[in-house]
């Protein structure tokens, strides 16, 4: 499932292709993935300029000179295509650019969405009204987390987990962040010392910031015959790794599912 960096790697490989480059035009082969495709989609993009790529948690921000701003959401199994050989069955959307590029957007599971927002409005619209900082922007940090989370009874897990905390945070990664913190997923979050929170947003950033080189790095090297980007096995820490050792102790790594999801941690160092 695509969580931060696989969309920051996304929108990285998808930049050079899009910004500064006119839209020539649109196709749609169907009329929904989770919900219904804008319907003036095709109208408002065809023959608009690209004017910036950037990502806000686990969306990608596509700008146009008309003012509108295309927001995807890869759910958990989407990928954009660079210049497919040929248009399958998941390609839903397909961007064909004046410099001929083509790009489609692929999701055999149609969990994603597209969106299309008044770039003016974005930050008030729905889903990023009320969403927290960006765990990788300088206002997210251990004071900022202790301030957030004085008096929360919430394990720790979760509540890295709720968006208006942090923004973006998924699963994976704040499984392999608390490991690196050596907190425990099940610790309360309001009774987290200052220094560990320090600790705790570090790791967080460092994690990512992993992954997202890590994805950069195999974006360089590999260029796919499929052309999907923004897809990469990723070296997690504990994620995935019931029973292998932990890389801070070398005690097994355990597993534990609660509502169908599942938290990989050690529980010998994570206190
Ligand atoms: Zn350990």
């Amino acid at each position: 499932m695509p969580e931060l960096p696989e969309v920051e790697t996304t929108v990285r490989g998808l930049a050079p292709v899009l910004e500064g480059h006119r839209i020539e035009s649109i196709e749609l082969h169907r009329a929904d993935l989770r919900r219904p495709f804008p319907v003036d989609l095709r109208q408002r993009l065809t023959g608009a300029t690209v004017t910036r790529l950037s990502r806000r948690a686990k969306y990608g921000l596509i700008d146009t000179d008309r003012g509108d701003t295309l927001v995807f959401h890869l759910g958990m199994s989407g990928s954009w295509r660079l210049d497919p050989q040929q248009i399958g069955k998941h390609d839903h959307l397909v961007i064909e650019t004046d410099a001929g590029r083509r790009l489609a957007l692929n999701d055999p599971r149609r969990f994603g969405s597209v969106d299309l927002v008044p770039t003016e409005t974005l930050d008030q619209a729905e889903p990023f009204a009320g969403m927290g900082p960006e765990p990788l922007g300088e206002s997210f940090d251990g004071r900022y987390l202790q301030r957030v989370l004085k008096g929360r009874k919430a394990p720790i897990k979760p509540l890295l987990l709720d968006q208006r905390l942090v923004a973006g945070l998924g699963n994976i990664y704040v499984c392999d962040a608390l490991n690196l913190a050596a907190i425990a997923p099940g610790r309360e979050g309001g009774k987290i010392s200052k220094p560990r929170l320090d600790r705790l947003a570090d790791a967080i950033k460092s994690v990512l910031v992993e992954a997202i080189e890590a994805g950069g790095s195999s974006l360089r090297n590999f260029v796919r015959p499929d052309g999907e980007l923004g897809y990469f096995s990723s070296k997690w820490r504990v994620y995935g790794r019931e029973g292998e050792p932990c890389p801070r102790c070398a005690s097994p790594v355990r597993r534990r599912t609660d509502g169908g999801r599942s938290t990989f941690y050690c529980a010998k160092c994570q206190r």
